[in-house]
């Protein structure tokens, strides 16, 4: 490993489900860093002397793969898409699920009806103030429905507070029911 480039320092992965688990944070920092070395192993794994020597483990699931290059793969997908300029629209990268521990609003493009179902009527009405409300509220409240685990991580406003114990207070009553 050559970890005196002058363009910058390697930093040198071992993929392993024995690793910690890869997460958007780790997609975060790795965007961040000048050079990534991934190594890919095969059938039993590599030579525990070599794990020494990278800088960290990381695993994409609990689970067991033939190989490395799909973990590689992986990693290098969420990490290229949050280096500047490889997604075309930074901004809704930011909106993404996980990168601000909450999951995203959900996405609607035309047609404004469809089988019956009409996309709501706020995203058409232009008002961008009252598009940007909406969207972070049906992003808390999906949250809180389906990765309540996150909003422990996320970092709410007093606003934000105040719309999830009504939405906590909605998800109570309709127990008792
Ligand atoms: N004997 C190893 C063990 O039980 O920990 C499993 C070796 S696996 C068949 C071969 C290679 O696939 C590993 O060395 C690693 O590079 C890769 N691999 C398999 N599952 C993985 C996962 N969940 N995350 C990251 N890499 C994985």
């Amino acid at each position: 490993l050559d970890r005196d480039r002058k363009a910058g320092p390697v930093h040198a992965i071992l993929t392993s489900p024995q690793g910690r688990p890869f997460t958007q944070a780790d997609a975060r920092r790795l965007s961040r860093l000048p050079h990534l070395f991934i190594i890919c192993g095969h059938y039993r794994g590599v030579d525990a002397r070599v794990e020494a020597e990278m800088d960290e483990s990381l695993s994409i699931g609990d689970y067991v793969l033939t190989g490395g290059e799909i973990p590689a793969a992986v990693m290098i997908d969420a990490v290229a898409r949050l280096v500047p300029g490889v997604v075309g629209d930074d901004a809704s990268v930011q909106e993404d699920t996980f990168q601000q521990d909450l999951v995203d609003a959900p996405q609607y493009t035309r047609p404004a009806a469809l089988r019956g179902r009409d996309v709501p009527a706020v995203l058409l009405s232009g008002d961008h103030q009252a598009i940007v409300s909406w969207r972070r509220q049906a992003s808390l409240s999906m949250t809180f429905e389906r990765r309540p685990d996150l909003l422990t991580k996320a970092r709410l406003t007093t606003e934000d507070r105040r719309f999830l114990r009504a939405v906590a207070g909605e998800a109570t009553r309709g127990l008792d029911r």
